[in-house]
């Protein structure tokens, strides 16, 4: 069985995270039990949830015990099998954590799903037609509920969960203004993500100016709005927000180094109707199917073309994870681990 390098959480951060938070080590590959597979990485899924998961606190999901080889989505190919599920060749997605190999019981449900790369890539599965793509397609279809000609807008707006909002946004018949960091990325948006604007908060000091630029991209107000980032952005998207809008509250990543985020206007809120819901994705799997099969269908058909940033080989991966909570990432953040 190969040599596995696998990466633990060797201690919990107290304010922002660092690369000494993590170790890197390297044991046997276990033999396989019947019903078990054994699957080589391709790619490891970095996300902001993972971030969360490294505090001791109370939260949807229980923290990442310390020693153990970190959590996180990897997609790859079956290199033995004790499974009749599972055959050496098939592409999988699964958990399989920042390592190089896993050793999966492909019998416990969910565990691990074949993958079809005929029009969809592997790394895909871990981005737009994965976890974050059906993402943006809950809190878009479940809690904002557009109807064609509506305004709607998203923060983080071109990374693997906002680049997705825009596709199936703009497949509904909305208008879809995105909010992102720096020039480049908002360029990005408008000319390859199909987004109808995108402001760039950097640019702005505070959120009456971000709610005045909101303001010019979205004349007529804004009825849904997906948010990834909180702070003041969220201030400036409630200053502009329509009568019985509705806020899908999927990530507050401004915060996930332990920052306050006190919100300024909490009452229009009350004074604009507006329904607020927060959720967590893994939590309703029974849309997965039908989301994953909208999502598939629009990168097949190349509308919607996700961009990734590849950290290249594990020992990348805390440097890549740190970058990705600062904005560093451009699209998806993998590690690639062939
Ligand atoms: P992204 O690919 O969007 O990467 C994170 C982005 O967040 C960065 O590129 C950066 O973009 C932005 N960002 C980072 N720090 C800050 C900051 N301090 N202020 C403003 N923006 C910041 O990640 P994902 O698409 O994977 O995830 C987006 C959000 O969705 C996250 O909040 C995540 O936690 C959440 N999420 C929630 C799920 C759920 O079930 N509720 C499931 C999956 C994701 P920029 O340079 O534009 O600022």
């Amino acid at each position: 069985m190969p040599l596995n390098q696998h990466i633990v959480l060797d201690n919990r951060p107290t304010g922002q995270a660092s690369v000494s938070n993590f170790k890197l080590l390297s044991s046997q590959t276990p033999a396989l039990q019947d019903g078990q597979v054994l699957v080589r990485h391709h790619y490891l899924s970095l996300d902001p949830y993972m971030r969360g998961r490294m505090n001791d606190s109370k939260s949807y999901a229980a923290p990442q015990p310390l020693g153990q080889v970190m959590l996180g989505g990897t997609v790859g190919e079956v290199i033995e099998s004790r499974s009749p599920a599972f055959s050496p060749g098939d592409t999988v997605v699964g958990m399989g954590g920042w390592q190089q190999y896993s050793v999966v019981n492909a019998e416990q449900p969910g565990a691990l799903r074949k993958v079809d790369t005929t029009h969809v890539p592997l790394s895909h599965y871990l981005g737009a037609v994965g976890m974050p793509g059906v993402t943006a397609w809950y809190g878009l279809e479940k809690i904002i509920a557009p109807r064609a000609g509506q305004t709607l807008v998203v923060s983080a707006a071109t990374g693997a969960v906002g680049s997705a909002f825009a596709a199936l946004g703009k497949a509904r018949g909305c208008r879809v203004v995105g909010i992102a960091g720096g020039p480049e990325k908002c360029r990005y948006a408008v000319e390859e993500l199909g987004f109808d604007a995108c402001i760039d908060y950097k640019q702005h000091g505070d959120a009456a100016s971000l709610a005045q630029a909101l303001k010019e991209a979205c004349p007529d107000g804004i009825d849904g709005h997906f948010e990834n980032v909180g702070g003041m952005v969220l201030d400036a998207v409630l200053l502009r927000m329509n009568a019985f809008g509705r806020i899908a509250l999927c990530g507050m990543i401004a915060g996930y180094d332990g920052q306050p985020m006190p919100l300024r206007h909490p009452a229009l809120i009350l004074t604009q109707r507006l329904r607020v819901e927060g959720f967590i994705v893994s939590e309703h799997m029974e849309i997965w199917p039908e989301a994953l099969k909208e999502l598939g269908a629009l990168v097949g058909s190349g509308k919607l073309r996700p961009r990734e940033t590849v950290a290249q080989g594990l020992e990348a991966a805390p440097e890549a994870f740190l970058g990705l909570l600062k904005g560093k990432n451009f699209g998806k953040q993998l590690v690639k681990l062939i």
